[in-house]
């Protein structure tokens, strides 16, 4: 009947690519990054939201500036894929894309963040690690435009790790092979301009970079 926007393949070096399922991120995961938000923190059990995979793209290219925004925010994150047994299969490095001036009013209304999280372009994903070969403990997770260094924090800051997100997820749903969780960004972010290069980086995981085009 029509042509679908097609699902990007998330590569996992070595082992193919995967069509990404559902895809959860975490707010407020480093105790630095919430206070930066004007939040309290810790919380005692996380905040999810989630974004829609055809939303998804690569890394490696342009996004474009999405309308509806004059404050696009980065948000580096370290994610993770649930495999065939359950188990975290891969691990990579993501983008959550924000656009912060919208978040700002719906949290001030009480209404709801997908118009601030969840829209074209607002997830990117870099190629991932299988998860025999990297391990999360203290590395550092940084993210850099143009060259110049801006958010900064370490792995084992996150206020809930990967094992307790996927034990509580596990109490609101059904974790399927495929789907994707992104576990918070570390404090330092700020707004993106078209023209822009960012790279995100963890030691031991393949880096992302990504340009941010024009206005669309
Ligand atoms: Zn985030």
């Amino acid at each position: 009947m029509f042509e679908r926007q097609k699902v990007v393949q998330i590569e996992v070096i070595g082992q193919g690519a995967f069509e990404p399922g559902r895809i959860f991120c975490v707010g407020q995961n480093y105790e630095a990054h919430a206070r930066e938000m004007g939040l309290f923190a810790p919380k005692e059990a996380p905040i999810y939201f989630t974004k829609t995979p055809s939303n998804a793209v690569l890394a490696g290219g342009e996004i474009a500036y999405p309308p509806g925004t004059q404050n696009l925010h980065h948000e580096i994150e370290l994610a993770f894929v649930i495999g065939a047994d359950g188990a975290i299969a891969a691990w990579g490095l993501a983008l959550d894309m924000t656009r912060r001036d919208v978040q700002a009013e719906m949290r001030a209304a009480g209404r709801p963040w997908d118009r601030a999280k969840d829209f074209e372009a607002a997830a990117v994903f870099a190629s991932m690690c299988p998860a025999a070969e990297f391990t999360p403990n203290g590395q550092e997770i940084r993210l850099s435009v143009n060259g110049e260094a801006r958010q900064a924090g370490r792995l084992d800051e996150m206020v809930h790790g990967p094992a307790e997100l996927i034990a509580d997820l596990s109490k609101h749903y059904t974790l399927r092979p495929g789907d994707v969780i992104l576990t918070g960004t570390p404090a330092g972010v700020g707004p993106v301009q078209p023209g822009d290069t960012l790279l995100g980086q963890i030691d031991g995981l393949p880096d992302l970079r990504v340009t941010i085009g024009a206005r669309g």
